[in-house]
């Protein structure tokens, strides 16, 4: 019954990552940077950004604290990039 363990392990989850303060600080740092989505500000339009993302993902040897692997993204495009990715898997 006490067999369902945390999704964790699976697919070299980055939660510990996605919780360090480095990360948290140089996030900060990126949408203090850019504070408007870079996807939608190719097409002119002008979105406040919500997350940084990796350009090159982690777990495809993306640099995870290099501020020039992130893009600052408003939650639709970050969302339209994860579906792709996990498409892509
Ligand atoms: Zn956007």
């Amino acid at each position: 019954m006490t067999e369902r363990k945390p999704q964790e392990g699976r697919a070299h989850s980055n939660t510990k990552f996605y919780q360090s303060t480095a990360w948290h600080k140089l996030r900060k740092v990126k949408l203090e940077k850019a504070p408007l989505c870079e996807e939608c500000l190719k097409k002119s339009i002008h979105t406040p950004a919500k997350v940084a993302d990796h350009i090159v993902p982690i777990n495809q040897g993306g640099a995870p604290l290099d501020i020039a692997n992130l893009q600052s993204l408003c939650n639709t495009c970050h969302n339209k990039k994860s579906a792709k990715e996990s498409h892509a898997r």
